[in-house]
């Protein structure tokens, strides 16, 4: 069975990469990995193929950044020829990204078989552009790995063939429980004892400047108690920029580059508190039971909130501050890990795939 990845951007690194090792063990699989090339920076991109010893793309269609509508095409003008000419059994796209529905429009057309991995999650919220990607993505794939029950509830309520759908846990958290080990080995000297973890990168929130300064504003008082570290994505590096912020940095509030893999993961396990908007660290705080204070309106991972450590404050300063100084003071939520976040997601993605051989 040939079985074809198409990754691209940061977030589908860490889910691609225990699938393809779960795929590798199986007799009878082989396995293309083509990268879009959405994400294309060193530290967006190759440093997670090195960490998590990912093998080279074998294609790399080196697409780079543009509008959503731009990104798309591009992505479906290049990988349509790829998919011709390898002919795969299987397509495999992961989480929301454009990568993930521009390969899957292009297999639905070919008549490829295409498998979502992190199928099921919804904001219901559609000026997310992620929350678009998910619903086509969802409606057209053959196979569907969901992370959690909220998932199959989804996509059962939107007509989704119940036999489609495989509850299979979540992957992130298989890359996130092999690389501990090694996580353990980054801890920074610098690190005080308490500190924020911060990463925002979501379009609705970076490119509101004057919220982002606000929000500036708000990490800096949080500093006077707790240092704070917050490695930037590019598109808010670029927003930072737009608003003449940079002068924020400080030595209680550390801008930093977007950081490897092993280095995040060893300041999540270290953090006081994450202060967020990214999905995948919702999901790694949960397990982690770190305090997370998610800065959107919505969550396409409600389990974070009704199970795990997450807080979804909103875009309202104030409430970050009170949660902020309620976890400081010695009362953070608490939370459980959620079913099936075991290692073993990617285990049972091969097991399913290849039954389907
Ligand atoms: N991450 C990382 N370095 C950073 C920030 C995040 O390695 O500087 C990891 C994080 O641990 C998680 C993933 O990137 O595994 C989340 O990706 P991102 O926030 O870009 O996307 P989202 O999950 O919101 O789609």
């Amino acid at each position: 069975m040939h079985i074809l990845h198409v990754v691209g951007a940061r977030p589908n690194f860490m889910k691609a990469a225990p699938v393809m090792r779960a795929l590798s063990l199986l007799p009878g699989v082989r396995q293309t990995l083509v990268h879009t090339g959405q994400h294309y920076d060193a530290n967006m991109s190759d440093v997670f193929f090195q960490e998590l010893e990912i093998p080279a793309p074998d294609v790399n269609m080196q697409v780079g950044s543009g509008s959503h509508a731009q990104q798309t095409a591009e992505i479906m003008t290049r990988f349509e020829p790829v998919v011709l000419e390898h002919k795969p059994d299987l397509v495999l796209v992961y989480g929301d990204v454009n990568s993930t529905v521009a390969a899957l429009l292009v297999c639905s057309k070919l008549l490829v078989r295409v498998g979502h991995v992190e199928a099921g999650l919804r904001s219901f919220d559609r000026t997310m552009p992620e929350e678009v990607n998910r619903l086509v993505t969802d409606q057209l794939s053959d196979l569907l790995f969901t992370p959690s029950e909220d998932g199959n509830r989804n996509l059962a309520r939107e007509g989704i063939d119940a036999s489609k759908v495989h509850l299979v846990g979540n992957v992130m958290i298989d890359t996130l429980i092999r690389m501990l080990p090694r996580a353990a080995e980054r801890l920074q000297s610098w690190l005080p004892d308490r500190f924020a973890l911060v990463t925002l990168h979501r379009p609705s929130n970076v490119d509101d400047l004057p919220w982002l300064v606000q929000m500036l504003e708000t990490l800096q008082q949080i500093g006077r108690d707790v240092m704070v570290v917050f490695p930037v994505h590019p598109r808010t590096r670029q927003r930072l920029a737009e608003a003449g912020v940079n002068r924020f940095a400080a030595n209680h509030l550390r801008l930093l580059d977007p950081l490897p893999y092993l280095d995040f993961l060893a300041l999540q396990t270290r953090a006081t508190l994450v202060i967020t908007d990214s999905g995948g660290v919702q999901e790694e705080s949960t397990y982690l039971g770190i305090p997370c204070l998610t800065v959107r309106e919505n969550t396409e991972r409600p389990i974070t909130v009704d199970m795990g450590t997450n807080i979804l404050v909103g875009r309202d300063l104030g409430r970050v501050r009170s949660e902020f100084e309620s976890i400081v003071s010695g009362h953070p939520k608490g939370g459980a890990r959620p079913p099936l976040w075991d290692g073993k997601a990617a285990g049972r993605i091969a097991q399913i795939v290849c039954g389907k051989c």
